[in-house]
């Protein structure tokens, strides 16, 4: 995600969360006689297919990244209808879930970002029903955006359990409330960003049941493998992450995998342009009205795709899409997909602002996306990593003086917050824990990002861009933490105590006004 700058954003209003909106409504079918035996049956024909034609996506520098690194992944088998008349999605999912841990688990958990997407006295919550494990009914609790579905007996270190259910989620319109609008309408537009309810990361034994804060990214989750076929009106255009395997009608059929997420943007103003780069097809979507933007758009994702690729390491995919959309922040990232606010298309947008959010999200797809990390608990570690990335990207189109001024506005981050009191703080914690959003953008957005020029100075370019290629070979399709970029960095500086004294001064200890006065 790239926030608005600072200088020119409003202040934003506190989310109010309407107390109904922690509600859910869950059916919670009965047992049925002669349960008990929930071990799973039949055969894993279907997820086996979804996951051969999801291995399209992959193009061959993709298929070789992703090699070992995969073993395990969630399969799912999704059916949705986008109803445009009510504002709403109806849909039921299949996962087949493997027990990757050391111990027996006894619930899978789901991330369901709709039901925290929309506030106000309008929201209506997200149903889910008919949830059953193996086939047989199963209880399940939906509350805030966690959703614990209950599995009897256990599933065993390596066994799988098929889990499936039904959910209707209404889509809120764009701005209520001051939300994000990552899953919204507006414009003729609907955003569905993390519209699948998603397994979250289990990690020794513990799902990830944290509540997500206001503002800031939901992804931490383990690659998978999708098959999803969504239903739109005709007249709608349909982006989504992956590649459109059938269509049938105005049934559109994608496979993806694998990959960390699934998005889909669906529109009736998008017109599209594309080009090739390298093995991977760029698709910008546009309102027609913004065709300037549009084209503005895809020169500078695929001059980005290309340049990350060279520097860091193959983008894995043959597809990639930028799309028009009415969200709050100037762009978020989706695996293979990414939203650009259509307010930063304007004609009076800054072009180069613009440029910015395209290369700062593009490099999420290889910081958050490729090498997943915890965008909850430390976004620190894909988010300050992206903004520099935007930095080298004026770096190696336009030359250092560009990169400085790229720089220079980032400092702008930490530095207009602290001149309206925002406390400085460390850069790495969690979403939560930031007192505010103001501080959140100021560190990880700001302060944090300075941590990375600093080892760019300290290592020289090439040092730095092994470190960075190493790290992304050793971790794309797998979930990193500050340590493994860590080690990565020491490795390449002859194991210099430079590295951890940085990441100490920078990340962890709070000397941003001396630090920040001449970065
Ligand atoms: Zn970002």
């Amino acid at each position: 995600m790239r926030s608005r700058p600072r200088v020119i954003s409003s202040p934003r209003a506190a989310r109010v969360l309407a107390a109904f909106t922690a509600l859910a409504l869950v059916a919670v079918p009965l047992y049925g006689c002669g349960a008990g035996n929930t071990e799973r049956q039949g055969s894993n024909t279907g997820f086996d297919n979804i996951k051969k034609s999801a291995g399209s996506y992959l193009n061959a520098s993709g298929k070789e990244l992703a090699r070992g690194k995969t073993e395990g992944a969630s399969v799912y088998s999704v059916n949705v209808s986008l109803d445009t008349a009510g504002n709403q999605i109806n849909g039921n999912e299949k996962v087949l879930y493997t027990n990757r841990t050391p111990g027996v688990l006894s619930d899978v958990v789901f991330r369901v970002y709709a039901q925290d997407a929309g506030t106000g006295a309008a929201r209506r919550p997200t149903i889910v029903t008919e949830t059953r494990v193996n086939g047989q009914a199963a209880t399940a609790s939906l509350a805030s955006s966690v959703l614990d579905v209950n599995v009897k007996d256990g599933i065993k270190p390596g066994g799988q359990a098929e889990v499936s259910f039904a959910f209707s989620e209404p889509v809120p319109p764009a701005g209520q409330d001051d939300t994000e609008g990552l899953f919204a309408y507006g414009e003729g537009t609907f955003d569905l960003g993390y519209f699948l309810p998603t397994v979250v990361t289990c990690t020794n034994g513990t799902w990830d049941r944290r509540p997500l804060a206001d503002w800031g990214d939901a992804n931490n989750f383990d690659c998978s493998y999708y098959s999803v076929s969504l239903t739109a009106p005709s007249g709608y255009v349909v982006a989504a992450t992956g590649v459109e395997q059938a269509l049938k009608g105005t049934t559109h059929v994608f496979v993806a995998g694998p990959v960390r997420d699934f998005e889909v943007q669906a529109s009736n103003q998008y017109k599209s342009a594309e080009r090739q780069v390298g093995s991977t097809t760029v698709t910008s979507y546009y309102y027609g009205k913004d065709s300037k933007a549009g084209a503005l758009a895809l020169d500078t994702g695929c001059q980005a795709l290309a340049l990350y690729s060279q520097h860091f390491g193959a983008y894995p995919y043959t597809r990639f899409n930028i799309c028009e959309a009415p969200i709050e922040p100037d762009g978020a990232e989706y695996t293979g997909q990414i939203q650009m606010a259509s307010y930063t298309y304007d004609d009076s947008y800054d072009t180069d602002d613009l440029k910015g959010t395209v290369a700062h999200e593009v490099s999420h797809q290889w910081w958050a996306l490729g090498v997943g990390s915890d965008a909850i608990g430390n976004p620190w570690l894909d988010e300050s990593l992206a903004s520099y990335s935007e930095s080298l990207y004026w770096r190696w189109v336009e030359g250092a003086t560009s990169a400085k001024e790229a720089l220079d506005e980032i400092a702008d981050n930490y530095t207009s917050a602290r001149d309206d009191d925002v406390p400085d703080a460390p850069v790495e914690q969690a979403v939560s824990s930031f007192v505010s959003e103001d501080q959140y953008t100021a560190l990880v957005y700001g302060k944090g990002v300075f941590f990375f020029d600093e080892l760019f100075k300290l290592l020289g370019s090439s040092a730095f861009d092994k470190a960075l290629s190493d790290y992304y070979a050793k971790n794309v399709f797998l979930n990193a933490t500050s340590e493994t970029l860590l080690s990565a960095l020491r490795a390449s500086s002859n194991g210099s105590s430079r590295v951890d004294e940085l990441y100490q001064r920078w990340i962890k200890q709070v000397n941003g006004d001396e630090d920040m006065a001449a970065p």
